[in-house]
């Protein structure tokens, strides 16, 4: 009866609910053996300039597989990661290897202008993370505009005085700052013309909606005008067919991003990558 189901699946939700806790607890404790132990890896992701087709950067995504838990998300441990207190390790840690590996790639005469690094929104709420990249720039002698700190439209929105004034000082020293996932925080227009940034990060959800429904043509093109009048870099994420780059291409996005041109690889594959994106067409 109505009773005996109610109650059969409110066990079943109480035994997802704890599977999920349980998970959590397990992955928390497991990534924070991983920092620890180096077992993190950044894997890197190409963007393109339109028009040149040249390469503009990367993006640097972090990558784990966990010797019995398997390949675990980003999407599925940054969020734990910050949950337990481990983003501000973690950040640092790769903040570091972009840097490090910036160096490395210089050293081996391959091009890397640009490399963006993801920084969570609890990264703001520990003072220093300006002075901190200030140290990391001059401890691998890169300037500061090949390093660019991507934050979600959503963190940006929860901002206090304390994370605008780190985000004014990381501005002064000359490091990118680009709004990631525009268009999925709801944030209101006035507040991020206020925000000093360099660049503007197109959700891919649009993207990859444009044969589907107009809407998404509409915003998209509507986020390349405001980027232009801001004067900011427009960049889309989540490119993966031709057609999308021709539209975006023709609409005036600045840069590309996506499978189309290459997935997150490890950094020994950027360097083949890139002769092999030269003699394409
Ligand atoms: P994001 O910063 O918006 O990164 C873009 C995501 O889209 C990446 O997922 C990338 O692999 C994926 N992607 C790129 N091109 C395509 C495409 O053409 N099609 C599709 N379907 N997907 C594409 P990934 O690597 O799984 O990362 C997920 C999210 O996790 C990132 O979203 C970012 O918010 C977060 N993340 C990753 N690494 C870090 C990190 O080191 N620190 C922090 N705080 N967050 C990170
Ligand atoms: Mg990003
Ligand atoms: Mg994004
Ligand atoms: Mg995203």
């Amino acid at each position: 009866d109505a009773k005996k189901t109610a109650r059969g699946s409110f066990r079943l939700l109480d035994t997802v609910v704890n599977d999920e806790v349980r998970s959590r607890l397990i992955i928390g404790s497991a990534l924070r053996r991983a920092i620890r132990n180096s077992e993190l890896k950044l894997f890197y992701q190409p963007q393109i300039c339109n028009g040149s087709r040249t390469l503009y950067g990367v993006e640097a995504l972090s990558r784990w597989r966990h010797s019995t838990l398997g390949a675990i998300s980003p999407a599925r441990f940054i969020p734990i990661a910050e949950e337990t207190g481990q983003i501000e390790a973690l950040g640092r840690w790769s903040m570091e290897e972009a840097c490090r590996q910036m160096v490395e790639w210089d050293q081996a005469g391959i091009v890397v202008p640009v490399v963006s690094v993801n920084v969570s929104a609890a990264q703001f709420a520990v003072p220093g993370l300006d002075r901190d990249i200030a140290d990391l720039l001059s401890k691998y002698q890169l300037a500061p505009e090949r390093l660019t700190i991507e934050i979600t439209e959503g963190a940006m929105m929860h901002q206090t005085a304390q994370s605008k004034a780190i985000l004014a000082a990381i501005r002064e020293i000359g490091v990118g700052l680009s709004l990631d996932d525009f268009g999925t925080g709801f944030s209101s227009l006035s507040r991020l013309a206020q925000l000093p940034l360099t660049e503007i990060k197109i959700d891919r959800s649009f993207v990859m909606n444009f044969g589907q429904d107009v809407s998404s043509l509409i915003v998209t093109e509507a986020a390349i005008t405001i980027g232009k009048r801001l004067g900011v870099r427009v960049v889309t994420e989540g490119v993966e067919d031709a057609t999308q780059e021709a539209k975006l291409s023709e609409i005036g996005c600045d840069v590309m991003q996506g499978y189309l041109f290459g997935r997150p690889m490890p950094p020994a594959d950027i360097g083949p990558w890139m002769k092999a994106f030269a003699s394409k067409d």
